[in-house]
């Protein structure tokens, strides 16, 4: 079986969670900062704050932007579950915009009408969350414009995207946003088992992220808002959570950290291979932008949406784990109940219609890619 997306783990990083189990923190401890500061000075941004998963970090993004009951954050339709949720999580109201059809993610051609007319309406959002699908960097420089000429936050979704630039910036540099989010699921760029991050270049932010990721509690002298009890005391500013990642995580990120541009580097010839042998073919490939680096966590061809479902099956038939992202998050069943319909977001609709995830991965041998694409090939000739 040839699975769409695996972890890479070597000696080395097992090295490095081993020697956290028999050091004195299992949480709390010196790894996850050092994780921070890894990710700091890779992608050139000032703050950074680990916590359990991407998702956490998004939640935590949304309340450190002041989202709340009254506010709506607009997200893509093309994107997983928790891009859209975190802003649930926050008593908000969550709206979409819709796609560019070539790439998947939002455009912003769309973006300004929707701007426009929402600021005509008096309703516009508090937070847009842009999504950078396949690690392909959304237009943010036309987002970041448009966000700031209607006082709009941006929070980057970069689950898919550690390692990738944008007109020669890291993303995660938040050049254009308030605050970016990486995943570590085992399925993106680099793992932490389950883990997220959130970057920012404004100390305000990533202190309140801080706070938010455990409980709200305080324990700094100079912060303590009541007198100090004495060397036990601390004290509960805000209701926060226990977002916290432990050491083992952290640990297995730093040691990952190292060979996050090997990592990239093979994604992208693994990718070059897959051009090479489909440009041929009857489908069309979802590729970056001009001026960016694309982490390629995945790899999205667009095939006639009336072929799609038979690929997949035979594909699946033939051990290849292919895959979709993303069924559009305003047709999922909760979605639905909210108020979203078919038709809503019809590029996200079309999209979602014609695309098929192939497996890619750094572990993924090139006569894996020759295999596949034979099979998808045949699969396109004779149907
Ligand atoms: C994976 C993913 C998330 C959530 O990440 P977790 O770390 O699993 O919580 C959020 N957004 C996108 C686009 C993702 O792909």
């Amino acid at each position: 079986m040839i699975p769409y997306g695996r972890q890479a783990i070597n000696q080395t990083d097992i090295d490095a969670v081993v020697e956290v189990l028999k050091s004195d923190y299992l949480t709390q401890g010196p790894k996850v900062p050092a994780f921070e500061r890894a990710v700091c000075n890779y992608t050139g941004v000032e703050y950074a704050v680990a916590v359990s998963n991407a998702t956490a970090a998004l939640h935590i993004a949304c309340l450190a932007l002041g989202v709340g009951p009254n506010d709506c954050v607009w997200t893509s339709p093309i994107t997983f579950l928790a891009s859209a949720n975190c802003a649930l999580y926050c008593g908000a109201t969550v709206d979409f915009v819709d796609v560019d059809p070539a790439t998947g993610n939002m455009s912003p051609n769309s973006l300004a009408e929707k701007l426009a007319y929402a600021k005509q309406q008096g309703c516009l959002p508090k937070v847009i969350i842009p999504v950078h699908l396949a690690g392909h960097s959304c237009d943010m420089q036309r987002i970041a414009e448009l966000a700031y000429a209607y006082g709009v936050k941006v929070i980057e979704d970069a689950s898919h995207g550690i390692g990738g630039s944008y007109g020669g910036s890291k993303l995660g540099c938040c050049r254009y946003s308030d605050i970016t989010v990486f995943s570590f699921h085992p399925v993106k760029i680099i793992t932490t088992a389950e883990g997220g991050m959130a970057t920012t270049k404004d100390a305000a932010l990533a202190e309140k992220m801080a706070l938010l990721r455990a409980h709200g509690v305080v324990r700094d002298k100079a912060l303590l808002t009541r007198p100090d009890e004495g060397d036990w005391y601390y004290e509960q500013q805000l209701l926060g959570f226990n977002y916290r990642m432990t050491e083992l995580q952290a640990a297995l990120g730093c040691s990952q950290m190292q060979r996050l541009d090997e990592f990239v580097k093979c994604r992208n010839q693994l990718a070059e291979r897959y051009q090479q042998q489909l440009h041929a073919l009857p489908l069309a490939i979802v590729s970056p932008l001009n001026d960016s680096y694309s982490a390629r966590h995945l790899y999205i061809v667009r095939l006639p949406s009336e072929k799609r479902k038979a690929v997949f099956d035979n594909m699946r038939q033939l051990d290849i784990q292919v895959h979709v992202h993303y069924f559009p998050v305003h047709l999922q069943p909760y979605y639905q109940s909210l108020g979203f319909k078919i038709g809503d977001y019809p590029n996200a609709e079309q999209f979602y219609s014609e695309i098929l995830t192939l497996p890619l991965f750094p572990g993924l041998k090139d006569d894996n890619i020759d295999f596949i694409c034979n099979n998808l090939s045949a699969l396109l000739s004779d149907n």
